[in-house]
């Protein structure tokens, strides 16, 4: 099979022919662990699939968490090296740090890698969960304005205010009880 004929390669102006019968009967493996040898046999490839929910377990602290995510990826074969450009997105839900309640919330992360065509397997998964480790907000808000739960009741003051004597509602409220 002259697969070669298929595709018109040129390292740093790269040109494909994404419907090409080839890459359709490419199985991506849903590991993302793929075979260099593989890739430079094709000449390159250009894929995407769909991320299993167990596949990106832990990858945000909790109660954070990716809900749905899709990789998107164009591995370019130059002699010694090959080029990967890639795309996550999806969604995720997240906590906001004052009140507590949950959001969902769409990402997208763009990335770029090169490996030795001498690597035998290039891990995308341990790729893509790092990327996405990197969107793990330390601070999360629902709106600048949120106005967080009541320190001594725990009422959501969003959703109204609550009966708490207005010395528990001070700020210095919570500092007293932590220096007895
Ligand atoms: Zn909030
Ligand atoms: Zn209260």
């Amino acid at each position: 099979m002259a697969e070669q004929e298929f595709y018109t390669l040129e390292f740093g102006k790269i040109e494909y022919m994404t419907n090409s019968s080839f890459y359709a009967q490419y199985d991506v493996p849903q590991d993302l662990q793929f075979k260099t040898s593989d890739i430079v046999r094709m000449g390159g490839l250009v894929c995407s699939t769909q991320l299993r929910p167990s596949n990106l377990e832990g990858v945000l602290e909790k109660p954070n968490e990716i809900t749905q995510a899709e990789v998107s990826l164009t591995f370019s074969v130059a002699t010694h090296e090959i080029l990967l450009r890639g795309k996550i997105s999806g969604t995720r839900r997240i906590e906001c740090a004052r009140c507590l309640t949950t959001a969902q919330q769409p990402f997208c992360e763009e990335f770029v890698e090169t490996y030795s065509t001498k690597t035998e397997i290039i891990d995308i998964m341990s790729l893509v969960r790092q990327t996405l480790a990197l969107t793990d907000d330390i601070r999360f808000l629902c709106n600048t304005q949120c106005k967080g739960l009541c320190p001594h009741c725990g009422k959501n003051l969003n959703e109204g205010s609550c009966n708490c004597k207005p010395e528990n509602l001070s700020p210095f409220a919570v500092l007293k009880g932590k220096f007895k």
